[in-house]
């Protein structure tokens, strides 16, 4: 894995902040990397509001040439039709949306959301051309019965069956019992679950894309540990929850460099 892969800071806002306050948030968080004479192209940085703030914050970042990628928390599995409540990949696409978290395990314990409609929300989104984020991670039960990896692996292998070789997607490992906790995971954990993973992508998409395919850690990321998890060989960025509702906090991990 010689290739270099653009590290990738996501910010999974949740359901917090709506497109008013969205407006104001990334603005600021602008202005505070650009004020810290924050470098753009060292690190890719994605915000993922609420579907009611995609279209106020794709305004505001194409108006005021933003180096922000956007995408959604979520996309339907299907495209069009009587889907009450659901949003299709073609909308997101239009929204200019670069990228779709899928298989969140709030969604997977809240929404009942199966490793088949995981599979098949990822199937969705590369139809349409976007990005699936896809989140994998075994609970604190899962961790003392199997281990660290062997539910993070199943769920990655069921994700990615029957994709085209090639298939551009980003991995995300987010340990259960590490999301919300303030119990990170420890660098060396994240490694050797992404380590795992990254051979499930070149498994099941080829080793190009096992090369190419930016494996995230997410779970209690701070400001205090990014630099931990960035200096793993397989670890090429975070999804961040909590700490990226924190405009200084956030402007911090993005500059985990520094
Ligand atoms: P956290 O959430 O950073 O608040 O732990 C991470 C996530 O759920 O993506």
């Amino acid at each position: 894995s010689q290739t270099r892969r653009t590290p990738f800071i996501a910010g999974n806002w949740k359901m917090n902040l709506d497109h008013l306050q969205a407006v104001a948030f990334v603005q600021k968080l602008h202005w505070t990397l650009k004020d810290a004479g924050h470098e753009t192209d060292t690190v890719e940085v994605g915000l993922f509001p609420p579907f009611t703030d995609l279209r106020t914050v794709q305004t505001l970042v194409d108006a005021d040439k933003i180096p922000f990628a956007l995408g959604a928390q979520d996309v339907s599995a299907h495209d069009s039709g009587p889907y009450t409540g659901e949003i299709s990949g073609a909308f997101l696409a239009k929204l200019e949306c670069r990228y779709v978290i899928i298989g969140h395990s709030e969604r997977r314990q809240y929404h009942g959301e199966t490793d088949e409609i995981v599979a098949s929300k990822v199937a969705a989104a590369l139809r349409h051309g976007l990005v699936p984020v896809i989140c994998v991670g075994e609970t604190a039960e899962d961790l003392e019965t199997h281990g660290a990896s062997a539910v993070p692996v199943a769920q990655l292998e069921k994700a990615l069956a029957g994709l085209a070789s090639g298939s551009e997607v980003v991995v995300a490992y987010e340990p259960v019992w590490a999301i919300g906790s303030g119990q990170a995971a420890t660098a060396d954990q994240a490694q050797e679950v992404c380590a795992k993973l990254r051979a499930v992508v070149g498994d099941a998409l080829g080793a190009d894309a096992a090369a190419r395919t930016r494996v995230l850690y997410g779970g209690s990321v701070k400001s205090g540990n990014i630099a931990r998890f960035m200096r793993e060989p397989d670890v090429d960025g975070a999804l961040v929850g909590g700490a990226s509702l924190v405009v200084d906090e956030f402007a911090a991990i993005i500059r985990y460099q520094k």
